[in-house]
């Protein structure tokens, strides 16, 4: 499947593009977990990207663009591919649009995670991720925590709270979200490839894209 996921920070976008790999194998591209090495690694685009990243702004368009045109470039792309958090912005979707031709690649689904702002005011406050870079299993210490002692169920190693994860940095994000990447939703829905799933269940909304790929 070519997929692209957008919806709030805290919508569930990481966790319905693992899910969804389950399903046929189609990669997770995660522009933030890319983004998180690459700071964690100490990269020229880490410490470009790192002070936009913790104030919960957006990393600049030609930055992405850079890594986007060369990661959906790569070989494992050819399975199929989940966008996680790319697309953010009106100019990021349309340089896509344009790559996208170039490379020969058409979508199937755009997926809009439509969850209420209470809903994810709770979730981001409560989220834990792991700590190491290739991992980075997420965790809700409400709904779904670590082990006792914090650690990964997956790896061992400690999860954490991010550091876009304070009080100011989340309600910048959803400022961020509201101003920059909602817009993307009617961009996609005059295209006529949206669609919006609203339920508040990882599996009944993967149960839901998978009914539509099928259609
Ligand atoms: P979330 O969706 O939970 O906010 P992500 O892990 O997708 O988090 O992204 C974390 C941060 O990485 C964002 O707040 C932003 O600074 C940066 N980022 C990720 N993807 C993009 C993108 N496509 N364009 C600009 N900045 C991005």
């Amino acid at each position: 499947m070519k997929v692209i996921l957008l919806g709030a920070p805290g919508a569930g976008k990481g966790t319905i593009a693992k899910l969804l790999t389950d399903y046929d194998g189609s990669i997770q591209i995660s522009t933030g977990d890319i983004l998180r090495a690459a700071v964690k690694a100490g990269t020229a685009v880490g410490k470009e990207a790192k002070a936009y990243m913790d104030a919960g702004g957006l990393v600049p368009d030609s930055l992405i663009m850079k890594i986007m045109e060369a990661r959906l470039q790569e070989a494992d792309c050819k399975k199929g591919f989940i966008l996680d958090g790319f697309p953010r912005t009106i100019p990021q979707a349309e340089e896509l649009t344009t790559l996208l031709k170039k490379l020969s690649i058409t979508f199937d689904l755009v997926v809009n995670l439509d969850i209420p702002r209470d809903v994810i005011l709770d979730r981001l406050t409560t989220r834990r991720t792991c700590s190491n870079a290739s991992c980075q299993e997420i965790y809700n210490i409400k709904s779904n925590p670590p082990k006792p002692d914090g650690t990964c169920k997956k790896c061992g190693s400690p999860t954490i709270q991010r550091d876009d994860e304070t009080e100011e940095a989340i309600l910048n994000r959803l400022e961020t979200y509201n101003q920059k990447t909602a817009p993307l939703i009617d961009f996609y829905r005059k295209g006529g490839l949206l669609k919006d799933f609203a339920s508040l269940s990882s599996q009944e909304t993967v149960d839901g894209i998978k009914k539509s790929l099928k259609k």
